[in-house]
């Protein structure tokens, strides 16, 4: 990824996150309202259950103070104390001091009435009129059988709200009076205040029918000692309507209020009795804040959170931005010489043809840059190419580009399809590299250049054009065509398959007889290979031979051609035929090898053929290396028996000068010399070839002549003195079965 695709990377990654906050805070706000809804219910129905509870305990407490009162009443049953008034105001005394009433009052059918209050003490002086009237109802209904409590009110003596309870005193299953006693209301407060209500978090009040409270819990939230519930204003005007309603019918209801900033809800729960209700309140949980104040908070979080993760992203941004930097110099950039490296430019190509532009690559190489590095030195070689990156940096155009791809070759983006401009702008370069005296020591060493054009083509076609002038120095610029591709293509099937073929013994030993020019004797054989393909017919040596030597092949193939020369000479000797001698080609990277005579010898042994009988024929330009080291290896050769014979004289540079210094067995005039040698009318060739001859014979080296293709070249070579003759004349060259059987029976 580069710094853009980075960036945008991060862009996308806010992005995201900012968005998953917002759905993070909707879900949460979504969340937290449904478990404020759940929790609500769940409290709604705890408060109906709580409320039943309290009912009920608040009836057993009244239903045992009514029990007390009617144990009381079977003391008047069961004794004779009616008549006497003084008994009657003791047993209510002594009743009372046993019990804890405000008052107990006994009432006679005739209207006797004894009361005993807590602070005054027992009385016979008081009279249904001095009651109040809720005590009077209680009484005038106990008188009718019925066991009750009455409603609430405010007391004569005791300065607190009071209710009275009244239960009937029978003789004989007939009602005789009533017996009463009085009490505040806070008997229930010990219920009321419990720290049991809602888990602890609520409390309970007892109100009536007018919303008066009649019992507060000390629990109570709201401080403030309102007379009814109506006079607060914690509760709005609809919930009051809705309070009212529910008390006038005798019916419960659930209803909200705020309280200090805080929500609460309560639950009204008829107790059926007097008018009484409980009111139970609690706190609603997590409802301080409303549904917008948590997305605030939530929000809020998220985006510290967000905020937060950003610093953190932003941090490890500049963080890996650093890095990528150092990654993306490292990556894309050639350390050698500054510029870029393949890989940026195949980028810088792709967005280049996403442009639609007209545009050429050029590959460019420097000629045996090898050698300016074994010669010069390594830092000197990346000198050159740091020359050589300026030099192109300099001739671009705006919007071209260009690249180090490895060693020495530069590849190039032009944003121009014209041959003669491109091959303009190529020599500009060239030439430029090539009057850089940059290279100055011991040598001083001319820079070449050589370019691979390919027109509306990539890299790799500007390579293959590259490749197609490789080691030529005749064209510095070459523009791919059909051509060169089809030439790599060969090169590429030819070198994929020439392993296997080798394998599948595809090269084949082909031999040409050589003769003695005297007499026309068979003296020799010169070993020549022909690739057979699978269809029988055959491929020529210059079709293979010149990649071979390229690509290192021949090192293989001519041993193997070697070797297959000792396997018939062996076959001959083995067949009691006199063997001869076979010349075979051997290619110039065979003797720069140290290895090589104890290779031949070890060949040479296994078929126990003497060495002499194998001639191996060197090119002339061998001696373009090394002439001394050359000359140590003809000597091992020689050494071990074997001659050795250059071939093709006369086609290079000869000299007299490399025949005087090589120790070679054998020459071998070029055909071409003798074909204009032939010619008659070249007199100083002729001359030439005369002196060649002698000087060779005088250093006891042996000639044969190639391409005796006539009558006329054998006796134009016999007239030189020339010893052997090889050609057409003679017999072309022949896979060996035939040669056999024509020559060696
Ligand atoms: P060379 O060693 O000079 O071989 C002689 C070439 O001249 C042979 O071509 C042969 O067929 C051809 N020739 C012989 N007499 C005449 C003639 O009268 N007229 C004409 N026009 N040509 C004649 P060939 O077989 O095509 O081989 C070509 C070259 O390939 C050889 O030249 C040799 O340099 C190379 N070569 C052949 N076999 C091998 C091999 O096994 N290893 C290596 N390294 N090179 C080989
Ligand atoms: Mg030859
Ligand atoms: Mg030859």
């Amino acid at each position: 990824m580069d710094e853009r695709g980075l960036k945008k990377h991060l862009i996308r990654l806010t992005v995201i996150t900012i968005i998953g906050s917002i759905l993070l805070s909707l879900v949460g706000v979504g969340l937290i309202a449904y478990a404020q809804n759940a929790a609500i219910k769940a409290d709604h129905t705890q408060m109906e259950s709580e409320m039943l509870d309290c009912k009920e305990r608040i009836f057993k407490q009244m239903n045992k103070n009514l029990q007390i009162l009617s144990t009381l009443s079977k003391a008047f049953e069961v004794t004779d104390v009616m008549d006497s008034e003084e008994e009657i105001c003791s047993i209510i005394t002594e009743a009372n001091s046993a019990n804890d009433f405000i008052s107990l009052l006994f009432i006679r059918k005739d209207g006797y009435l004894v009361l005993n209050t807590i602070n005054s003490g027992t009385s016979d002086d008081k009279t249904l009129e001095d009651l109040n009237e809720y005590s009077v109802d209680a009484i005038e209904r106990a008188f009718q059988g019925e066991s009750v409590a009455s409603k609430m009110f405010d007391s004569a003596f005791y300065d607190e709200k009071l209710f009275v309870y009244a239960v009937p005193v029978y003789k004989d299953g007939e009602i005789i009076g009533v017996l009463s006693a009085g009490d505040t209301i806070e008997i229930f407060t010990d219920i009321a205040n419990g720290d049991f209500v809602m888990d602890g978090s609520g409390y309970i009040h007892i109100i009536n029918t007018a919303g008066e409270f009649l019992v507060r819990s000390e629990n109570t939230i709201i401080k403030e000692q309102y007379e009814t519930l109506f006079d607060s204003p914690y509760l709005s005007d609809e919930v009051k309507k809705d309070v009212k309603e529910a008390l006038e019918n005798n019916e419960s209801c659930f209803g909200p209020f705020t309280y200090g900033g805080e929500n609460y809800h309560f639950y009204i729960e008829p107790m059926n009795l007097n008018g009484w209700f409980l009111f139970c309140a609690s706190p609603i949980w997590g409802t301080q804040l409303s549904s917008s104040n948590i997305f605030v908070i939530i929000s809020g979080v998220l985006l510290l959170i967000l905020i937060l993760f950003n610093i953190l992203l932003y941090n490890g941004y500049n963080q890996v931005r650093k890095y990528t930097k150092k990654l993306i110099q490292m990556a894309y950039w050639d350390p050698v010489t500054g510029a870029e490296n393949v890989l940026k430019f195949d980028q810088d190509f792709q967005e280049m043809l996403s442009e639609n532009k007209d545009y050429s690559t050029a590959a460019l190489n420097i000629h045996n840059f090898k050698s300016v590095n074994d010669l010069f030195g390594k830092e000197q070689g990346d000198k050159v190419l740091g020359y050589l990156k300026t030099i192109i940096e300099g001739n671009l155009k705006e919007g071209e580009f260009f690249c180090r791809s490895s060693a020495d070759t530069f590849y190039m983006t032009l944003l121009d399809v014209d041959e003669g401009v491109i091959y303009e702008r190529l020599r500009k370069i060239i030439s430029g590299i090539r009057n850089a005296s940059v290279l100055h020591g011991d040598y001083s060493y001319e820079l070449s250049l050589y370019s691979g054009v390919a027109i509306r083509g990539d890299r790799e076609k500007a390579l293959v054009a590259l490749q197609s002038i490789k080691n030529t120095h005749q064209q510095d610029v070459a523009f791919y065509n059909k051509e060169i591709h089809e030439e790599i293509r060969r090169k590429n099937s030819i070198e994929s398959y020439m392993h296997l073929a080798l394998k599948n013994k595809e090269f084949k030993l082909f031999l040409q007889p050589k003769y003695s020019l005297k007499d026309d004797t068979l003296i020799g054989a010169e070993a020549l290979v022909r690739w057979q393909n699978p269809d029988g017919s055959y491929r020529y040596p210059n079709e293979f031979i010149p990649l071979f030597e390229k690509n290192g092949f021949c090192l293989k193939l001519d041993m193997y051609m070697v070797e297959k020369a000792c396997k018939q000479i062996r076959g001959w000797i083995d067949a009691g035929i006199k063997p001869i001698g076979i010349s075979v080609n051997q290619s110039k990277l065979l003797f720069s090898d140290g290895n090589y005579p104890a290779n031949l010898e070890h060949i040479v042994k296994k078929y126990d053929v003497p060495p002499s009988l194998i001639t191996l024929e060197i090119l002339e330009g061998v001696a373009e290396n090394d002439v001394t080291f050359l000359n140590r290896q003809i000597e091992a050769l020689h050494e071990k028996g074997f001659k050795v014979s250059m071939d093709d004289f006369g086609s290079g540079y000869s000299s007299l000068n490399m025949l005087y210094q090589l120790r070679i067995d054998e020459l071998k005039l070029d055909r071409g010399f003798l074909r204009k040698a032939s010619g008659g009318d070249d007199k100083r060739r002729q001359t030439i070839l005369r002196q060649i001859v002698m000087f060779a014979k005088t250093l006891g080296i042996s000639i044969v002549a190639e391409g005796i293709e006539t009558q006329e070249d054998k006796n134009n070579m016999t007239s030189m003195d020339c010893d052997y003759g090889q050609g057409y004349f003679y017999a072309k060259p022949m896979i060996a079965e035939d040669f056999n059987a024509k020559y060696m029976v």
